[in-house]
């Protein structure tokens, strides 16, 4: 059974029932996790349809972030309705740093709403839905994960879903608290060192200055250089003079260091499974190229200049 983009469900317990029939086995060998958000925007006041918003995330995510697909596997809408977005054989693009391998990766959902306090309230027909997927994966020994777990500068799923009320209700324990009012707790972004962001030119293309910025966010020598390369056709992509060629023996440091977050091979040496990984890490059509200019340059660009990477 193959994955059916844009088809509709009116409700979890009919999704969880489809999705259990053609992916349980997958999603017992290949599903990690469980990751939780919501769009913020659209929120609530949307008047257009689940289907509509879920195909305008989609346009966006492609179009204007250059990602392969709809970030999110599912949207789940303000009626409890479900769309299906990217394959749940791809990585989502949820939480950078957490989107996992081609074989062991979370199922991520986007709750149409911004759930943040004061704004829209996750309940009714939305939270049933929420809850059978929720309830479905838990059963399943995935473990749940809202975005702001995995990156404290966001408070998604908004700060007015508290974690504990949330995992009460799909555990089915007691819950204590004021459910119209739960309380949350976000760590304060504050305490912790903000990360330094770069001021590049978005345009794809790999330099001494990308480089450079990469350093600085990653902690090694800032020189815009990346030393003891081989010659090929990554290492051949790049711009400027930011590529120091030489027998590859040692490799570079700021290569060794980005290899290790995105959770690649760790030799110090540019090639397609570096790039490869960063694509899948990124969320840009994965084809272990470099482009001239490149997609996935540009979304490392937008990442350093945010802080992100
Ligand atoms: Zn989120």
């Amino acid at each position: 059974m193959a994955w059916i983009k844009n088809k509709v469900f009116k409700n979890g317990t009919e999704f969880v029932k489809w999705l259990d029939k053609n992916f349980g086995k997958y999603i017992e060998d290949h599903i990690s996790e469980l990751h939780v958000h919501h769009t913020w925007k659209p929120n609530h006041s949307n008047k257009q349809s689940l289907l509509q918003l879920h195909e305008n995330m989609r346009h966006y995510h492609v179009g204007t972030r250059g990602w392969q697909d709809i970030g999110q596997h599912v949207s789940i809408g303000k009626n409890g309705d479900a769309a299906l977005g990217r394959d749940i054989k791809i990585m989502p693009a949820s939480a950078f740093g957490h989107n996992g391998t081609p074989n062991w990766h979370p199922f991520m959902f986007e709750m149409i709403g911004d759930f943040d306090k004061g704004h829209d309230k996750l309940d009714g027909d939305q939270l049933d839905t929420v809850m059978a997927i929720s309830q479905y994966f838990n059963n399943k020994g995935k473990k749940i994960r809202f975005h702001r777990e995995m990156d404290n500068h966001k408070s998604c799923p908004g700060t007015g879903i508290s974690k504990d009320w949330y995992m009460a209700k799909v555990t089915g324990k007691k819950v204590t608290q004021n459910e119209s009012a739960p309380k949350v707790e976000i760590k304060s972004s504050t305490t912790k060192k903000s990360k330094t962001k770069a001021n590049l030119k978005v345009d794809g293309k790999w330099g001494n200055s990308t480089t450079e910025a990469l350093q600085k966010a990653l902690g090694t020598t800032q020189d815009g250089i990346i030393s003891n390369q081989y010659d090929n056709r990554i290492t051949r992509a790049f711009y400027g003079t930011t590529i120091h060629f030489s027998d590859g023996k040692k490799g570079s440091m700021v290569v060794k260091s980005m290899q290790s977050k995105i959770g690649s091979n760790v030799d110090g040496l540019l090639g397609p499974n570096t790039i490869g990984r960063l694509q899948q890490n990124l969320g840009t059509p994965y084809d272990k190229k470099l482009s001239r200019p490149s997609a996935v340059v540009k979304e490392l660009q937008r990442r350093l200049n945010a802080g992100k990477f």
